[in-house]
């Protein structure tokens, strides 16, 4: 998931540009800036990557990873020493 935040996006469009598998786009929302803030294309291929939140000059977006490792803690069934056996 991708948390833009409005207020601090000044609509430099690095974050679109650089983003390897072509998932944001630019929303019609303005923010208090006067300045169209970047979204997710609604069928998008990202993939956690964390490129757009590293580059962005103003910290304007954020990635917010899915806890994929408890999933998988949670789906093995016999676990020894920490470590699943499986
Ligand atoms: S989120 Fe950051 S990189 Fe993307 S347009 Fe806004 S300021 Fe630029
Ligand atoms: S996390 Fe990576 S793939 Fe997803 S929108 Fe950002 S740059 Fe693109």
């Amino acid at each position: 998931m991708i948390e833009i935040l409005d207020d601090w996006c000044k609509g430099c469009e690095i974050c679109i540009i650089r983003c390897p598998v072509d998932a944001l786009e630019m929303s019609d929302i303005m923010n208090r800036k006067g300045v169209r803030v970047p979204r997710l294309k609604e069928d998008n291929k990202c993939n956690q990557c964390m490129l757009c939140e590293l580059l962005c000059p103003d910290f304007a977006i954020k990635v917010i990873k899915e806890e994929k490792e408890e999933t998988e803690e949670k789906e093995c069934k016999l676990i020894i020493g920490g470590v699943c056996a499986e």
